[in-house]
């Protein structure tokens, strides 16, 4: 069984090839991207808002509907993304 829903993702490109980079000034995890070569911080909160989401929107409930809830934490553009990654 491969579970890799914990696995953070780039939120350049996706990807899931990434190496970590030590923490920031912030304490947030800093990571880097072998396929974009970009680096990035992960705010977990967001990370949790996203599998939230995601379970939302296997359930069905609208991405826009979703937005709202969110307030913000996560853009629509993020919720279509998740809903295209869902639906394969
Ligand atoms: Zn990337």
């Amino acid at each position: 069984m491969s579970d890799t829903s914990h696995m953070p993702s780039c939120p350049h490109c996706n990807g899931q090839d990434l190496w970590r980079r030590g923490r920031n000034r912030a304490g947030l995890q800093q990571w880097f991207c072998k396929s974009c070569e970009r680096q990035f911080v992960i705010d977990s909160r967001q990370q949790d808002l996203k599998k939230v989401a995601g379970r939302l929107i296997v359930a069905g409930v609208p991405v826009p509907k979703i937005a709202e809830a969110m307030s913000g934490f996560i853009s629509r553009r993020t919720l279509y993304r998740i809903r295209r990654e869902l639906n394969g």
